[in-house]
């Protein structure tokens, strides 16, 4: 969920941009399922689901990264 904070690098009270990034967790999913013996394409599934992604809040105004949420 996007929060508001004051970004420590410009110094400006915004609200983060969150964006979903593949982490440990989806690597470890297509691992899983793809030792299960799927069939091509269905090991990169964890990729789409939000759920087993980090989750990284970056700064509307310059852009840098302020938080990385790590499903692990
Ligand atoms: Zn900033």
């Amino acid at each position: 969920v996007p929060v508001q904070a004051v970004c420590p690098y410009c110094g400006s009270l915004i609200i983060t941009v969150t964006s979903f990034v593949p982490g440990t967790l989806s690597w470890l999913l297509c691992t899983t399922l793809f030792v299960f013996g799927c069939v091509l394409g269905c090991c990169l599934l964890p990729f789409c689901i939000r759920t087993v992604m980090d989750v990284k809040h970056s700064c509307p105004v310059c852009r840098r990264e302020l938080y990385h949420y790590s499903r692990l």
